[in-house]
């Protein structure tokens, strides 16, 4: 399936995952936090990961889109880590001494980044990368953002889901 099919089916069968959650809360006790902000994230992320397997694709948007964030990201960390050291005496060069080296770490990463993705449909696209997905989540909105456990557990879950749904709809499903 294509990058469309698959962040349209994202879209589309969200509810599903506020109907498992809600029967999982309400019949088996899981503590869901259905608040208005997991929600919102739960949708981002269950979107975001119906599509992020392809990430293992070179040609897939979600791979190329991701490569300059990636290398804005490395690029901006090693200019942090260089800012601060005196390279020369002559103030006037240093801050373009330090992007030039972090530019040349930004560069690097382009192919580094090519390097390490699995092969298409390898280990990506496998359960084991939902889960590790769905906690990353998890650990993202409840650690990074500050929602309340609950809510975080809601939004780990609709992660796992979306990728999932990607894999359903791949009719690729592993384990590892
Ligand atoms: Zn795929």
């Amino acid at each position: 399936m294509n990058y469309d099919e698959h962040v349209l089916g994202g879209i589309i069968t969200y509810p599903l995952s506020i109907l498992i959650a809600s029967l999982l809360k309400y019949y088996l006790a899981v503590p869901f936090q259905l608040s208005f902000i997991a929600m919102i994230l739960g949708y981002a992320f269950y979107v975001l990961g119906s599509d992020l397997p392809d990430m293992d694709h070179p040609d897939a948007l979600i791979h190329r889109g991701t490569k300059p964030l990636v290398a804005v990201a490395m690029g901006t960390s090693a200019f942090l880590k260089f800012s601060g050291i005196s390279i020369t005496e002559y103030e006037w060069a240093n801050l373009t001494i330090a992007w030039g080296i972090a530019s040349l770490f930004a560069f690097a990463s382009w192919y580094v980044f090519s390097a390490v993705i699995p092969k298409h449909r390898g280990i990506i696209h496998s359960v084991s990368f939902a889960i590790i997905y769905g906690l990353l989540s998890f650990a993202i909105t409840v650690y990074g953002l500050g929602l309340k456990f609950g809510e975080g557990l809601f939004v780990g879950f609709a992660a796992f889901m979306g990728y999932l749904l990607h894999l359903i709809l791949d009719k690729h499903i592993k384990l590892i």
